[in-house]
């Protein structure tokens, strides 16, 4: 069997095995119980992270957002709310344990309430319509922005370290700080932190350099190759360059060209010059490498015609070196916390939306979105907008929005 047909195997085992578990009376009545603990559990952890700000006079003031509710494939979490979140979740407790979740948030810390619908997001691997939907939209701008910027290829996975990464950073925040929609979170860590699942990235990556190019690029690991003029596989090397996968000769990175050298040979590129005797080859790269005119001193030794360095793709190096290796996804964090934010924001509205009907009379002409110092662009221009007073405005206006809605006399 391939890999595919494998997964594609495991896939439908695990589908139908699922499909059998969910029709059980049995699975249910565990899946009850489990819910039921996890409830009870709950209760324990919301009395004891109980906000007496959020909560002043001591009651308990959940908006009514409405009945969970199937959508398709989705669970819609708020009916009521003026700002709808769907999310996938595997059955109807997962999304009941994330509804009660949101509603205790009113009634405690808020970072506490945030890392509580994250670890319920986590632990079912609960994903978000509306967040999912801002992130392939704003991603792909900053990835076509990034790969716009990186012509050259060493910009990106350059030799200077630390000053690269500072130089990715910078443009990552102001490509960030120009976009008209800004929820409250850490767009970098919600945009960059984002994993696409490997098939996505894999097809993209087919898609947009060919199959056949793909394949070549994907069977060579990163590094330094040398290729003399009569290999056969020189035209794939060539082709690699001129889509800044490979970089050739002069432009391939001199510290890796002296990590192939041993010793001698990086004294002899020195040895008009006065370098004390070197502990090691660490320190001798490290000693060599920043001269002006390495690369010249480097053609005494190498063929720079015969020579290729195989790059790591341009956009996705410079992910994962912005965001480091740790492993840890900061996606989570911001991904729950515009979930919990937009949330309470949506039932909040409807609150407010009640509290002026009832105050409502002749002199009231009408209404006015009001935004919130920090947010965004698009919700500034609306906020210059009048709405009639058959006309309510929505709010939140999008995910992760902090505005408001007010009277206008
Ligand atoms: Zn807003």
């Amino acid at each position: 069997m391939t890999p595919v047909t494998i997964i594609i195997a495991v896939v439908l085992l695990g589908g139908s095995l699922i499909f059998f578990r969910s029709n059980s009376k049995q699975y249910h009545a565990s899946r009850a119980a489990h819910h039921e603990q996890r409830s009870a559990e709950r209760e324990k952890r919301k009395a004891k992270a109980s906000s007496p700000e959020a909560n002043p006079d001591g009651k308990t003031s959940t908006p009514d957002t409405g009945e969970l509710t199937r959508v398709g494939k989705w669970w819609l979490l708020n009916p009521k709310s003026p700002f709808p979140l769907h999310i996938k979740a595997r059955d109807e407790f997962v999304a009941r344990e994330l509804k009660a979740t949101l509603d205790d948030s009113y009634s405690i810390y808020s970072s506490e309430a945030v890392r509580m619908v994250m670890e319920v997001m986590l632990a079912n691997s609960i994903v978000c319509k509306e967040v999912e939907e801002y992130v392939k939209i704003y991603k792909s701008k900053l990835l076509a922005k990034l790969e716009s910027l990186s012509s050259d290829p060493h910009l990106f996975t350059g030799t200077t370290g630390r000053d690269t990464r500072k130089i990715r950073r910078e443009i990552i925040e102001e490509t960030i700080s120009a976009f008209d929609i800004q929820p409250y979170c850490k767009i970098s860590d919600l945009l960059l932190g984002h994993k696409d699942n490997a098939e996505e990235a894999d097809q993209y990556f087919k898609k947009k350099y060919g199959r056949k190019t793909a394949a070549f690029y994907l069977s060579k690991p990163q590094g330094l190759y040398h290729i003399p003029i009569d290999d056969p596989e020189r035209e794939a090397f060539e082709n690699l360059t001129t889509l800044h996968l490979a970089a050739a000769g002069r432009k391939a990175d001199p510290f890796k060209i002296l990590e192939a050298l041993d010793m001698d040979e990086i004294r002899g590129l020195v040895k008009d010059l006065n370098f004390s005797k070197f502990k090691d080859k660490a320190e001798a790269i490290n000693a060599v490498e920043p001269l002006p005119d390495i690369k010249d001193r480097l053609s005494e030794v190498v063929k720079y015609k015969e020579i290729f360095e195989i790059l790591p793709p341009p956009v996705d190096s410079l992910i994962s070196e912005t965001i480091g290796n740790s492993g840890k996804s900061p996606f989570d964090y911001e991904a729950a916390k515009l979930v919990t934010h937009t949330y309470q924001k949506g039932g909040e509205a409807i609150t407010e939306r009640e509290e002026f009907t009832r105050r409502e009379n002749e002199s009231v002409k009408g209404w006015k979105v009001i935004a919130s110092k920090n947010c965004c662009q698009h919700c500034y221009e609306l906020s210059r907008k009048r709405f009639r007073k058959e006309d309510y405005p929505k709010t939140p206006v999008h995910i992760g929005c902090r505005c408001s809605v007010s009277l206008v006399y």
